[in-house]
């Protein structure tokens, strides 16, 4: 039986975007952004629906010239999720923003500073029903908090410059919040978001912000919200990285299904790290079955390993997986052998059986396998005593390696 572990999520308020709710026990969302300009509406579009196709829950674009909210009125009735606009330094595109129809806006405080500014996009997001997200961003900080904190960004000031911006919203009556502290070192994003956390119950966007490129920036971007996320820290998340954003969408989806934070809608690829007992290019034959199965919904767990010595047994909980053994795979269902292929018709094997056991379950795949599961079972024994024969119980040959090792003492 897997483990599963739930994370206690820590309580927040819910909002809408759109028709999506964020915060308040809703499943966490995926968020990204596109990078074609949003006056070029066809093209953003289409990175609209590539980035839902992957994934994403909601959609950012930048609202940063008045053609870009023109862009965003005829981009908002076509979108299949909900849309953010993204405003920098001018209140007035927040308002064309608002009459282009968008789900939520992102103001940051660091860049929208006149209070009055501030207030009136407010009312009229609240005359709307429209949420706002405070985004703080450790490489804007607001000067005044820059200096009052010794010219340093530190998570104090981060949390400061959101209750700032949340003063500014109750002045108006205007609650409907999520908010974000996001930097660009893992450490501080992590704090500022705990203390955030401690403070107020809106919902929480997380994010490292300027990641980089994969997949180092994927690892950082992953440290910062897997941590949070398994101290019940967040309520919607989003991997800036260096790369397509429907590699964002993917990372971000991938990270909460591997959490168990979200439901799993493509394969679960578990495959071994190979060793000296390996008898197939397990790299090879993993990455194979990873193309194989891309983009296909069949929430299954399959697994990929070298021998057939271990390869089951370390695999038993997988759904589905193949073992190598003397230039054949032997195929396993809930750890049963069932079938014997050439390699060379592994991957296709893998890929055939698993739809088989999306539609109709395992059971159903283990009748399947009557007529050549015993035979199937006497092969991987085989190939299994052989194994064991050639490379011994030390199959990486560490004996030998000692022994050299003792011999040049
Ligand atoms: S013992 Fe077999 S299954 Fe385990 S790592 Fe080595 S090759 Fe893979």
């Amino acid at each position: 039986m897997e483990f599963t572990q739930s994370f206690p999520r820590h309580e927040t308020k819910q909002i809408m975007v759109g028709d999506v709710p964020v915060g308040g026990g809703a499943p966490i969302t995926v968020q990204s952004m596109t990078v074609t300009k949003t006056a070029d509406h066809e093209a953003t579009l289409q990175q609209i629906y590539a980035l839902a196709a992957a994934g994403c829950d909601i959609v950012r674009c930048t609202c940063n010239e008045p053609e870009a909210a023109e862009g965003l009125a005829r981009i908002v009735p076509r979108s299949p999720v909900p849309i953010v606009a993204d405003i920098h330094h001018q209140y007035r595109r927040a308002l064309e923003a608002l009459e282009a129809g968008v789900h939520c806006l992102r103001l940051n405080p660091g860049n929208i500073r006149n209070p009055e500014h501030i207030k009136l996009v407010a009312r009229e997001a609240k005359d709307r029903n429209v949420p706002i997200r405070i985004g703080v961003n450790g490489g804007s900080l607001h000067p005044d908090l820059y200096k009052k904190y010794g010219g340093k960004v530190t998570p104090e000031a981060m949390v400061e410059s959101a209750l700032d911006e949340i003063r500014y919203f109750d002045d108006v009556g205007f609650d409907l919040i999520k908010i974000s502290v996001k930097a660009s070192s893992v450490p501080l994003m992590i704090e500022a978001y705990r203390q955030l956390a401690a403070v107020t119950d809106y919902p929480l966007h997380l994010g490292v912000t300027e990641a980089g490129p994969p997949p180092i920036g994927t690892l950082k971007a992953t440290a910062g919200m897997a941590t949070l996320l398994a101290e019940g820290i967040g309520d919607t998340i989003r991997y800036s990285l260096t790369a397509d954003p429907v590699e964002e969408a993917k990372a971000g989806r991938q990270l909460l299904e591997t959490l168990g934070l979200r439901e799993r809608k493509n394969i679960d690829l578990i495959s071994c790290p190979s060793c000296g007992r390996a008898e197939v290019d397990v790299v090879g034959i993993a990455n194979e079955a990873m193309e194989a199965f891309g983009e296909r919904e069949i929430p299954l767990q399959v697994a990929v390993m070298g021998c057939v010595v271990n390869g089951p047994g370390e695999a038993r909980d997988a759904d589905l997986g193949i073992a190598a053994g003397n230039q054949r795979g032997h195929l396993f269902v809930k750890g049963q052998n069932v079938m014997v292929v050439p390699e060379d018709e592994m991957v296709g094997t893998l890929v055939e059986w698993a739809e088989f056991i999306h539609e109709h379950g395992a059971d159903a795949a283990l009748v399947k396998a009557a007529t050549t599961k015993d035979a199937a079972k006497r092969a991987a024994e085989e190939d299994r005593a052989r194994n064991l024969n050639d490379r011994g119980d030390d199959a990486n040959d560490s004996e030998s390696v000692i022994a050299e090792i003792r011999r040049s003492h």
